[in-house]
């Protein structure tokens, strides 16, 4: 079933592409200037969705100049390949840090696979994307797309590779300001086992610094700016209290995210209502919480 295509300005469209039918979880964006770009492409497994997403609004895929992920993580950029293939007149553009993982994927594969076990699979493996057709963007990259500029903010933390990309007064933030779902209109933060607290708070400071108007999550849609990363930084200190209290009282992840679910208003709804992925995404922040904390405690 062809995803529902939905408009957010003249320029911009966003749809779910549903990942092994889970809805409202993943969003792709795409960007209508005279260039056409895609935002995000999901994983290697939802990539008939996304295709047929692109078909939906009408595109061929050989109009598809550039396929823009925030970070590599599967769920935002597994597809990449895959779509890459397809999209035949089409350029990459990646963090220079991914720059290497997406043209050989097997660190990229074995290291996803390491850290989210099962659920690798779950999104399927990434296909390899020629270096010619790769455009390495450091911070402040800037590309015309036509009548606007789209912009690379880079924003680690999330990942060393995270950027955040700049369209107007408009954001793709990708995981750089954690998750948010419409319906609980709440922020959470979302860290991989490799976390890097400090460098998260310093991107959600300096993006607060842009006065931009709309940030479009990948998890999930399009949500009004103001205020929102005064709120998510709250939320990510907040969160890394009661991981530190936990931590010092030597409870498992598992205690601590079950205390959180009982305290942090709206996190039990996405707990239940977003599935696996979701459920062990809580976990995993949780953890990558843990590990940043044994680094820094090493550190003395
Ligand atoms: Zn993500």
């Amino acid at each position: 079933m062809a995803p529902i295509i939905n408009k957010h300005s003249n320029n911009i469209f966003w749809f779910d592409i549903c990942p092994n039918n889970e809805s409202n979880f993943i969003s792709v964006y795409v960007i209508m200037d005279k260039k056409i770009s895609i935002i995000e492409t999901g994983p290697a497994s939802s990539h008939n969705n996304l295709l047929a997403g692109i078909k939906q609004m009408g595109l061929n895929p050989e109009d598809v100049d550039y396929i823009i992920p925030t970070h590599i993580h599967l769920d935002h950029f597994g597809g990449g390949g895959h779509l890459m293939e397809i999209c035949e007149n089409a350029k990459s553009i990646v963090h220079p840090n991914a720059y290497k993982h997406v043209s050989s994927i097997d660190s990229w594969w074995s290291g996803s696979r390491e850290f989210l076990g099962s659920i690798a699979d779950l999104y399927g493996k990434p296909k390899p994307i020629s270096k010619e057709r790769l455009i390495s963007a450091e911070n402040g990259f800037e590309l015309s797309l036509g009548h606007h500029k789209i912009k690379a903010l880079h924003t680690p933390g999330h990942a060393p590779h995270h950027i955040t990309w700049i369209y107007e007064m408009e954001a793709f933030v990708g995981d750089s300001a954690g998750l948010w779902y419409s319906d609980i209109d709440r922020s959470f933060p979302v860290t991989p086992g490799y976390y890097r607290h400090d460098l998260a708070l310093e991107s959600i400071e300096k993006m607060e610094k842009l006065n931009l108007e709309y940030l479009h999550y990948t998890h999930f849609g399009p949500r009004p700016a103001d205020g929102v990363f005064r709120e998510t930084k709250r939320e990510f200190e907040l969160w890394m209290e009661i991981v530190k209290q936990g931590y010092s009282e030597d409870k498992s992840s598992k205690t601590i995210l079950n205390e959180l679910l009982e305290i942090r208003p709206g996190l039990q709804e996405t707990h239940s209502s977003h599935g696996p992925h979701q459920t062990e995404t809580h976990l995993g922040t949780v953890e990558g919480m843990l590990n940043w904390i044994r680094r820094e405690y090493a550190k003395g």
